[in-house]
């Protein structure tokens, strides 16, 4: 990649962390075996998956039997979403909200065709959840509740811990989108009853096309591949190199969330407040809830997101508009949408997001060079 571009788009995907190159470029080179192949080269491959599988699991506070790895987060939400409903012969319910990812929410439409209830909550204009309508919401005849952590276009943090326990005490099954908080966030899913998580290899430095589904000990949840891998719940050989690279993003993650959460949290904030100083008519979304440390949602105040970012996009600085993965262009974002912005303070969003690896002097030159964009884009619309 051009190593002058300023990467603010870590919600879309993340730079692969050179330590995880390095795992995944010695596995292809050296244990090409098949896991599942009984003789040494197997035996190497399979070495690999169980180093990952403990790397991950410990992320998480789980243990490396309920780990099962998938092709990325969108497997792992269908697997759980479906396969819950599988679990609960009977119950045909299933309750979210109105702002989590279309890997969620397409899934849940489909399911919608075929009979099944979807109940959606909404959020206030923080892009928080009601708990008493959450609660009041999980009815004995509701399969699942399925909530994201992090929301990948405010930042905004749900209640994952006391939804659990809500869930818990009514014996209903919960699954936690937690795509934008691994590796962000400390989780120790000893502590939160939920049953399944997922999370995506891409948004923690990790490659693509890997990801997780933490399943609960006791849970016997059916795969959507069939296969003897992953012990029944996910066929298809092993993509050892991209659990070898997704074991040490885990591994490092866990290593400097303690660092990386405060540095990421305080450049956000350096972004936040320099951009609202020299922008009067700019805001910032979500920013009275509680959100994970890297990512801002500025609205510009009616001026069209998509020149501002053209021009940022020139000056060499990657930034997004809404949801990049389901970004149409023209669409206002669902999210922004159910948070009561109108269409067109919607459509003047900008999405900033922060890894471990953004630099002050990057944002310090977003803060030198943005409110001169904006005022030239303004000059030109007028
Ligand atoms: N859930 C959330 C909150 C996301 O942000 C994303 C990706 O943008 C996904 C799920 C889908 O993950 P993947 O790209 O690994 O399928």
């Amino acid at each position: 990649m051009n190593e002058t571009l300023i990467y603010l788009d870590n919600n879309a995907t993340t730079a692969v962390a050179p330590e995880c190159t390095a795992a995944m470029t010695e596995c292809l080179q050296r244990h090409y075996g098949n896991p599942s192949s009984k003789h040494k080269a197997g035996e190497a491959a399979k070495e690999q998956t169980l180093k990952g599988r403990a790397q991950v699991a410990a992320l998480l506070g789980a243990s490396p039997a309920e780990i099962v790895f998938t092709s990325g987060g969108t497997e792992s939400i269908h697997q759980a979403i479906l396969g819950a409903l599988a679990l609960s012969p009977g119950k045909r319910r299933i309750v979210t909200s109105l702002v989590e990812h279309p890997a969620t929410l397409m899934v849940l439409d489909h399911l919608e065709t075929q009979g099944v209830e979807i109940v959606r909550l909404g959020v206030d204009a923080s892009g928080q959840l009601d708990l008493a309508e959450l609660d009041a919401a999980l009815t004995p005849e509701t399969a699942l509740l399925t909530l994201m952590w992090a929301n990948n276009e405010t930042g905004v943090l749900f209640p994952i811990e006391q939804a659990a326990v809500l869930t818990a005490a009514k014996g209903i099954l919960f699954h936690c989108d937690a795509v934008q908080a691994v590796g962000k966030l400390p989780i120790d899913l000893k502590q939160i009853p939920l049953d399944f998580l997922s999370l995506s290899g891409h948004k923690l430095h990790g490659p693509k096309g890997i990801g997780a589904l933490f399943v609960r000990k006791g849970r016997k949840l059916p795969p959507l591949l069939f296969g003897h891998q992953e012990r029944g719940r996910r066929g298809s050989t092993e993509n050892v190199p991209a659990i070898a690279g997704l074991g040490v993003a885990a591994e490092l993650a866990a290593a400097q969330l303690a660092a990386d959460g405060p540095r990421i949290a305080a450049l956000r904030e350096r972004l936040e407040q320099g951009l609202l100083g020299a922008l009067p008519e700019a805001s910032i979304t979500g920013v009275e809830a509680p959100r994970v440390s890297g990512t801002t949602s500025l609205n510009l105040g009616g001026l069209e997101a998509e020149i501002v970012l053209d021009k940022l996009d020139r000056a060499g600085i990657c930034a997004s508009a809404g949801a990049a993965c389901s970004a149409t262009g023209t669409e206002p974002s669902h999210v922004l949408i159910a948070m009561g912005l109108s269409p067109e303070a919607a459509l003047s969003t900008i999405r900033f997001s922060l890894s471990r690896y953004t630099t002050q002097a990057e944002i310090d030159r977003v803060l030198e060079l943005l409110p001169a964009l904006v005022r030239s884009a303004l000059a030109e619309a007028a």
